[in-house]
């Protein structure tokens, strides 16, 4: 079995959502005597984290909504590299997509070292194109789903037919295929999202 971790590290300095000064960690670290202890300020949109729909839907459901088995599960890796701009319905036509399918798209944002204000997303008609093929979930390795839609309409349709949207996954090492994931989110109550640990094993079937 080969385990790939997928997920961004964490530290003061990190890739933010368009660079925010406001979204860095804070790490507050107080030593004394032979005892460590550290403080964490942490936005739960930071680095690799699932979105619930109260992120982007008045009065959404809140992080404990999303039920851990679902987030255990086999999961399509898509090469997505040569795609510009945004994934379209066009670009996802070509893949094999099935009902209950965690799907994770490849993209050139997975080779991006900084913030990259023009990072491939999720285009509207490609979202309504996953709800149509009733996906389970989609991974993106950006920190965001969307970008430059009015109104948000790609994570309003996903959360609107129940697709879990997993953001900022790190791919550049990972070859398209068939993986088992284990994305495993903090337990938090009542957020909008959860920074999660994402890893995909190789070589092993549920
Ligand atoms: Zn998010």
């Amino acid at each position: 079995m080969k385990v790939f971790d997928i997920s961004s590290p964490i530290y003061e300095g990190m890739p933010v959502y368009k660079n925010k000064p406001e979204k860095q960690p804070k790490l507050q670290t107080a030593t004394n005597g032979y005892v460590t202890e550290s403080r964490l300020d942490l936005d739960v949109h930071t680095g690799t984290h699932i979105d619930s729909p109260l992120h982007m839907v008045t009065d959404g459901d809140t992080f404990e909504s999303i039920e851990i088995e679902k987030l255990v599960c086999p999961c399509k890796v898509f090469d997505l590299t040569h795609v510009d701009e945004k994934i379209t319905a066009e670009d996802l036509k070509q893949f094999e997509i099935s009902k209950d399918d965690f799907v994770l798209f490849k993209t050139k944002n997975s080779f991006d070292e900084e913030f990259n204000f023009d990072f491939i997303f999720l285009a509207e008609c490609g979202a309504s194109y996953l709800a149509e093929k009733q996906i389970r979930g989609v991974g993106i390795d950006a920190l965001g789903v969307e970008r430059a839609q009015e109104g948000h309409p790609t994570h309003k349709t996903l959360f609107g037919h129940d697709i879990i949207v997993i953001e900022g996954l790190q791919l550049k090492e990972i070859e398209s295929g068939e993986y088992l994931m284990v994305a495993a989110p903090l337990k938090l109550i009542g957020t909008d999202a959860s920074p999660a640990r994402v890893l995909l094993l190789d070589g092993v079937t549920l």
